[in-house]
């Protein structure tokens, strides 16, 4: 046993370091955990969680839409937002209940406050040092807001869990994962919203063809989407506020400023690395305060290491965990496994819902000689009583000369549950013609995934 007073502290208890916490205290090893803010970190408190009860919460105004085409009269039907966020907030309140258990049970000490690294063996909590023979830091990220005048106007992804009331017009600044997400949701929930982007088609990174049909799904919704955008400043009159902004859009020649309830900004998030002691401890950070780690998870200092997040690779939860296990095994049960980062699936929960697993077409092209692209749209099954116009669309990209699906994509209902399949299949090197082998089950969207048999174009 290590003379120090822990074999591995942890920073922060959110998906990364709980997982890392506990497991490490199940093979055996002393650990503690510091957390300051939130038991289960950014995903069970201001992030994937709340975020898919909303998003359901949302949805319903379209169900209950689509209901009357199936005969259901349901009269005048009214949104509570304060029941929604009461209901929210006591859910994760058990949540955060359940974590403190899962580090408990396992025996890891958890101490509530900030920590700050005084050197590579020393975390202080607290105004209490602690020794550690490692220190793992898990602390996270948190949101960008730009430089703008009228920045402190706005709100980020972290407020909008917690607003007082909706506001009746919302202008979302931004064109990733959490603008397209909560522009779905307050769109749904009556709020009148806009999106702005600043380049010319949002979703950067995502297959093109996607992008596009996303934006057409996203527009019939009601969202109005204004790209080639950039706001100049925000000012504040009363209780709502003015956005100006300059447009590069032809379509959209220098807007007027307008006025709105709320800006949300939603323009990426950076490493919580800032007073952190890194820098004083020797630790490499990169140019936007990521820890710089090795394939080991080890930052420039040995004994300090780093997951999730604050290393700005993969923000997702699954790969916060999966690194979480992967140190753990690694540190304390002899196991030299490593996290496999290919074709990681993953789903923007927009409505209509989009999931991707593997290359985009761009990629495809530049990586594969020869390749063939297999996609369908249509109307699904559910809708066709109803007068929703959302369209399905599916996409399979198959490398040609060794047949293997190197890419499937999808916007429609319930994308990240049936693209979470197809990534198993991925993984385990699924050729297209053990797709066509599969049978299909009838009817559902997800058998269109074995029934396509003609590479378009
Ligand atoms: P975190 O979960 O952020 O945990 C870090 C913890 O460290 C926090 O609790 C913080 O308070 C604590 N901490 C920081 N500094 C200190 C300190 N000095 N001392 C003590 N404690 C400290 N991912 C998905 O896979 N699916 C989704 O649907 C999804 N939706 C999201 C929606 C939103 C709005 C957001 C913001 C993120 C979403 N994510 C989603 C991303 C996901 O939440 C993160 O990838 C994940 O939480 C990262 O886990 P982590 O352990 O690295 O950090
Ligand atoms: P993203 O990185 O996904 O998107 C940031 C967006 O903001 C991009 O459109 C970017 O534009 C734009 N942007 C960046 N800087 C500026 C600026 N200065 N002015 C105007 N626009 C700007 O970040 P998010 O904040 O949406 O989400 C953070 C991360 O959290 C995600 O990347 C994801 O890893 C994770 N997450 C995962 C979810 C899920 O799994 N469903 C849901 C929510 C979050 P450009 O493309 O031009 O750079």
């Amino acid at each position: 046993m290590s003379s120090y007073d822990y074999d591995l502290f942890v920073i922060g208890a959110g998906s990364g370091g709980v997982r890392a916490a506990r497991m490490s205290a199940g093979f055996g090893a002393r650990v503690a955990i510091a957390e300051d803010r939130y038991l289960g970190g950014t995903c069970v408190n201001v992030g994937c969680i709340p975020k898919k009860l909303f998003v359901y919460a949302s949805h319903f105004s379209e169900d209950l839409r689509d209901a009357a085409g199936y005969g259901w009269k349901i009269g005048s039907t009214s949104f509570d937002w304060h029941t929604l966020i009461e209901n929210k907030n006591a859910e994760i309140h058990r949540l955060n209940g359940i974590y403190e258990r899962l580090l408990s049970n396992a025996g890891a000490t958890l101490i509530n406050g900030r920590a700050v690294i005084k050197g590579s063996h020393t975390v202080t909590v607290n105004d209490r040092d602690y020794t550690a023979e490692r220190i793992l830091v898990a602390t996270g990220g948190w949101p960008t807001v730009p430089d703008i005048p009228g920045k402190e106007h706005v709100i980020t992804s972290n407020e909008a869990f917690y607003l007082e009331s909706l506001p009746e017009h919302i202008t979302i600044v931004g064109g990733g994962y959490i603008a397209v997400e909560f522009a779905g949701i307050f769109n749904g929930l009556g709020v009148d919203t806009t999106l702005l982007y600043r380049g010319p088609l949002f979703m950067r990174g995502f297959d093109d063809e996607l992008r596009e049909v996303l934006a057409d799904e996203i527009r019939k919704k009601g969202v109005k989407l204004q790209f080639n955008a950039d706001v100049e400043r925000i000012e504040k009159f009363g209780d709502k506020y003015t956005v100006h902004v300059s447009s590069k859009d032809r379509e959209f020649p220098s807007p007027e400023p307008w006025t709105t309830d709320l800006v949300m900004y939603a323009t990426g998030r950076h490493p919580m690395t800032s007073g952190l002691g890194l820098e004083q401890a020797g630790v490499e950070l990169n140019w936007n305060g990521a820890v710089v780690i090795n394939d080991d998870y080890q930052s420039s200092v040995p004994s300090i290491y780093a997951i999730g997040d604050v290393t700005h690779r993969f923000n997702l939860t699954p790969v916060a965990t999966a690194e979480g296990t992967a140190l753990a095994r690694n540190l304390y049960d002899n196991d030299s496994e490593r996290v496999s980062y290919e074709d990681i699936p993953t789903c923007v929960f927009s409505q209509p819902s989009l999931g991707t697993v593997g290359v985009t077409e761009t990629e495809a092209r530049e990586r594969y000689g020869e390749f063939e692209v297999y996609k369908t749209s249509f109307r699904s099954l559910k809708l066709t009583l109803t007068g929703s116009e959302e369209r399905t669309f599916m996409k399979i990209l198959v490398d040609r000369a060794t047949d293997r699906v190197v890419g499937v994509h999808m916007i429609g209902p319930e994308a990240g549950e049936i693209i979470q399949g197809m990534a198993v299949a991925m993984k385990a090197g699924a050729t297209k013609s053990q797709f066509d082998a599969t049978i299909g089950i009838h009817p559902t969207s997800a058998e269109e995934f074995v029934t396509m048999r003609e590479p378009s174009g």
